[in-house]
């Protein structure tokens, strides 16, 4: 079931990295924190044009719910960055002749999702400050029907094969899953291609002492304060490997992580549907669990944004409970 949906996903996610890779290279170390954000834009939207349009060629009846919208590159003002748009698109894909028809492209992902038909989720780069720091960033695709994630293809292009070291020849992997068909790991090789395919299961480590675990990387309020309570009243005492992105849920997915606790503790942030659907099929179909800080399962039927979750617990399964009561009692005291 859905081989040729899972098989096309994992080839235009391939695609994605060959692009973000090429953008990513061009990267003066030190000009984006003056503030300039064009390669991370460029990648962006070049790597939704590029989906979009082989989700049209190949699942034409399938709506794209894409983070990115088509805005700057329809402005005469931004003729620049279309035209660096097209270029990353034309090196994947040979009918890219014409910003405007790049910019058609990237727009379906805005387009009306109809809940009672299927739809392909995408973020093209998540963890965009990753990205830019040349560290974490991923590339997620999903599939959603009625509520239910059907599958899910995360691309991690830098992520080392052991977290917490830096590797000289990581060429990064993917991590693929289909409802109740498993989950696995595709490593990369040179120039992208594909050179192993293992299973992937998570850890079945539940001694506090031994857990690992992973946040974010950005505290835009105090919620570092708060996981740190949380994992503190589960026994853990490991300090968390902080990254970037949706590379979190690969950490969980394949092993080297038992957790990875997000919470914003402003109560105006509402969590997006592309951060988290392919690492949530990823995860659970490793055999781990996803739910939100109340443990709740997540909701993706509200739309572009979990509406009716707060912030997201996945785990190896094992911990989830224990989790769970930690999170209870921590929230309880403030
Ligand atoms: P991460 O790399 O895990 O920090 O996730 C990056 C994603 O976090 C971005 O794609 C945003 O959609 C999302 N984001 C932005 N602001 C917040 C916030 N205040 N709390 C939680 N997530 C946020
Ligand atoms: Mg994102």
């Amino acid at each position: 079931m859905l081989a040729e949906e899972l098989a096309f996903a994992v080839e235009t996610v391939r695609s994605a990295v060959k692009i973000c890779r090429s953008v990513q290279g061009q990267i003066e170390v030190g000009k984006w924190d003056k503030g300039d954000r064009t390669p991370v834009t460029v990648a962006d939207l070049a790597v939704q044009a590029v989906v979009s349009r082989g989700l049209q060629e190949q699942f034409p009846h399938d709506a794209l719910m894409g983070e990115e919208g088509s805005e700057e590159l329809r402005s005469p003002e931004y003729a620049d960055l279309a035209a660096q748009v097209m270029s990353h698109v034309r090196t994947v894909r040979a009918d890219a002749t014409d910003p405007l028809i790049v910019t058609d492209w990237v727009e379906r992902g805005q387009h009306a999702i109809d809940p009672n038909r299927r739809y392909w989720v995408l973020d093209p780069v998540d963890g965009t400050k990753g990205f830019l720091r040349k560290e974490q960033y991923a590339i997620a695709l999903a599939l959603v029907e009625r509520g239910k994630i059907l599958l899910g293809v995360l691309a991690c292009p830098n992520l080392p094969t052991v977290l917490g070291t830096a590797e000289s020849e990581v060429w990064g992997q993917l991590y693929a899953a289909r409802l109740g068909g498993g989950a696995e790991r595709i490593d990369l090789g040179r120039d992208d291609v594909v050179v192993r395919r293992s299973p992937l299961r998570v850890s079945t480590e539940t001694e506090p002492a031994k857990l690992n675990w992973v946040e974010r990387v950005e505290s835009s309020d105090k919620n570092h304060d708060v996981t740190s309570q949380v994992v503190t009243a589960v026994g853990i005492t490991n300090e968390p490997f902080r990254i970037d992105s949706q590379a979190k849920y690969a950490a969980v997915a394949r092993g080297d992580a038992a957790l990875y606790l997000r919470h914003s503790l402003s109560k105006t942030y509402i969590e997006k549907v592309w951060d988290h659907a392919a690492g949530v099929i990823v995860t659970e179909e490793a055999g781990g669990r996803v739910t939100d800080v109340n443990g709740k399962p997540l909701d993706v039927t509200a739309g572009r944004q979990l509406e009716n979750n707060t912030g997201i617990v996945a785990t190896n399964g094992r911990i989830h409970d224990r989790v769970l009561a930690a999170v209870r009692e921590v929230l309880s005291r403030k």
